[in-house]
């Protein structure tokens, strides 16, 4: 019984897409699941990626991507905007189905996650606040700096820590991070370059100290737990591939840093 149920409503979703989309492609129905609603994952602060702007609507590259391609692809989804960290937990507890996040593609995180392909260039780098003295790392010797939880910045300040006897304080989102340093509580923070270089950019109060192109250094995907919701993994990356080659990425990302 319960079986004919959802076959019926199964049919009756699939009617209802042919209707709406006056199309019958051959794996309309089949691939959305009975009309599954993806819960997508994201960070809080992290502009040019996602962040909320001055008319208080939630924007960025990959908030503009994500809308790209489920429009490209068909499928209904629902941004959560929950940080980085909690992000990374909602995907791996099956809570959220993916996440977009500025999220690197790392070979440790692969045991966890399958990542689409990659859509955006990055690398680490650490800030200070704009009127500080500092010029390299050994400038910050022995201080304490600040590090956003799950990073991949937060990742190289633990590498070199025992080097630089840097004390570490962990935020959980750009914002908090910021905040200490501007405040004087920490002498630096660490973050990714586009996002710290987009940040100087809109003046933020703090300045480039070092970046690192040699580690921790990988582009960003869009992630889902492991061996799951493959369907959605391949809807990104068709529904990416299309907007690449019809210019409306190349747009997006314009709209944010030209
Ligand atoms: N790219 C970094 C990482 O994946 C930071 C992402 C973020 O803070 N949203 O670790």
């Amino acid at each position: 019984m319960k079986k004919l149920v959802s076959i019926l409503a199964m049919m009756a979703l699939v009617v209802s897409m042919l209707a709406l989309t006056g199309c019958g492609g051959s794996d309309a129905g089949k691939s959305d699941e009975g009309g599954k609603k993806y819960v997508i994952a994201t960070d809080t602060v992290f502009a040019p990626f996602e962040f909320t702007d001055e008319n208080g609507e939630f924007v960025g590259i990959d908030v503009d991507i994500l809308a790209a391609i489920a429009e490209d692809q068909g499928f209904d989804y629902d941004l959560q905007s929950l940080g980085f960290d909690a992000a990374l937990a909602a995907v791996e507890s099956g809570q959220a189905d993916g996440m977009i996040a500025g999220m690197s593609i790392t070979d440790e995180r692969k045991e966890i996650y399958d990542f689409s392909d990659e859509y955006y260039d990055s690398t680490v780098c650490a800030a200070v606040k704009a009127d500080a003295d500092y010029a390299s790392l050994d400038d910050i010797k022995g201080q304490t700096v600040v590090v956003k939880t799950g990073t991949q910045s937060a990742a190289w300040a633990e590498e070199i820590s025992k080097d630089y006897d840097l004390k570490l304080v962990y935020k959980d989102d750009s914002a908090m991070m910021y905040q200490e340093v501007l405040s004087g509580n920490a002498a630096a923070c660490f973050e990714d370059f586009p996002v710290m270089a987009y940040g100087v950019s809109q003046d933020n109060g703090l300045k480039l100290l070092v970046e690192n192109q040699e580690s921790f250094a990988t582009p960003y995907g869009f992630a889902v737990k492991k061996g799951e919701n493959a369907e959605l993994l391949e809807k990104f990356n068709a529904g990416l591939k299309n907007i690449k080659d019809n210019g409306k990425y190349q747009e997006i990302v314009d709209s944010y840093t030209k």
